[in-house]
């Protein structure tokens, strides 16, 4: 089927088409820079860009894909989970072109739109059952997907902040700009990874039993402020790339062990890394170096089917359509705590 989908959920305006599993076009306008001199996304600011970058981007990805609106066999949207007032936006939009074109819709989950985003790459889709780790700005979560259009399940996810949030706090610590993560990732390369020791979230025995595969960060971003703090305060220049680069470890650290561990613990060999911060270069690296160890499969897409797209949820939406699913009835609303077992919303 010829798949259009509107993704909303954050900070980038995503449209992308697909046919089937090919990808012809996959537009993403970001809002990011306009919350830069906050330090991260102001939902209001999100909401009013998307209602700017919408037609701009339906008008290029049509022309990318080279079709007519009347071409599409279903309109997709992402209905959640998300920012309310952004979610809101594509949800308006793709009902008013569903309802204009007498389209069917599909109202589609955000997270496992990441997961949907596989099926895309050259290499074929994955087979299921695989875990998936999700972590960009918002999420940080660890899904076993046994199957993309009807079996997916949350294995854990972050009890405070997110990974992605995290770096651009400790970026914020480090009076590096916003976003912080790339800033970090550079920063790193030319630190110390063993220079300070700083706590790993939720790997303690204790811990590991109520919370396995779920993440914190947000211990692990005060203890930087407090190393930071108490050097300034004795007049000592922060080492910024030593500090970068033992934070970033912690971090991949714990991502990748605790994906693995999932990975074992349920005998899947499989595993998709998805969102944002799959960009960070020793995450790919650890991460590859574990799952090659361990006996796994690892899958990346291109970093534009990583961080939020319209395409992933044409995907998701065309998987649907492929395996038979009702498009959702016109009544659904955005719901910003969708949980990831509802895959589409009927
Ligand atoms: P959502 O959570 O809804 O998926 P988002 O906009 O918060 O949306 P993304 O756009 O996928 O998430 O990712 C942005 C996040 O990824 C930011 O927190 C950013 O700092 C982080 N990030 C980007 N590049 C890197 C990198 N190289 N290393 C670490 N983090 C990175
Ligand atoms: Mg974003
Ligand atoms: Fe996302």
């Amino acid at each position: 089927p010829l798949v259009l989908g509107i993704e909303t959920s954050c900070d980038e305006t995503g449209i992308g088409i697909v046919r089937g599993r090919e990808l012809l076009a996959n537009v993403i306008a970001s809002s990011m820079d306009e919350h830069a001199r906050y330090g991260g996304v102001v939902p209001e600011v999100a909401a009013r860009a998307h209602l700017e970058a919408l037609r701009p981007a339906l008008t290029e990805a049509i022309a990318t894909a080279g079709i007519e609106l009347s071409d599409l066999d279903a309109v997709a949207v992402t209905s959640g989970p998300g920012l309310a007032g952004a979610l809101m936006v594509g949800v308006g939009a793709a009902k008013a072109l569903a309802l204009s074109l007498d389209k069917p819709l599909y109202a589609v989950n955000h997270l496992v739109g990441h997961v949907g985003a596989d099926v895309l790459g050259e290499d074929g889709p994955l087979e299921y059952p695989t875990i998936a780790l999700l972590v960009s700005g918002g999420h940080t979560s660890l899904l076993l997907v046994r199957d993309l259009t009807s079996d997916v399940e949350l294995l854990g996810e972050t009890i405070d902040d997110a990974a992605g949030e995290a770096f651009d706090k400790v970026a914020r610590i480090l009076g590096l700009p916003y976003p912080g993560g790339p800033q970090i990732d550079r920063a790193a390369e030319s630190g110390n990874p063993k220079a300070i020791r700083f706590p790993r979230g939720l790997t303690l025995p204790k811990d590991m039993d109520k919370h396995r595969y779920d993440f914190s960060f947000s211990g692990l971003k005060t203890a930087v402020a407090r190393w930071v703090e108490v050097r300034r305060d004795a007049g000592e220049e922060i080492p910024i790339s030593d500090v970068a680069a033992s934070f970033r470890e912690a971090v991949v650290d714990v991502l990748t062990a605790k994906a693995i561990a999932a990975c074992t613990d349920f005998g899947i060999p499989r595993l998709l890394l998805g969102g944002g911060v799959i960009a960070n270069a020793r995450l790919r690296e650890v991460a590859q170096q574990r799952a090659d160890a361990a006996g796994i499969e690892l899958r990346i897409p291109a970093f534009s089917l990583c961080t939020d797209n319209g395409a992933m949820i044409a995907a998701l939406a065309s998987e649907l359509i492929m395996e038979g699913a009702e498009p959702s009835s016109l009544s659904f609303g955005a719901d910003s705590t969708l949980p990831v077992t509802d895959i589409h919303v009927h």
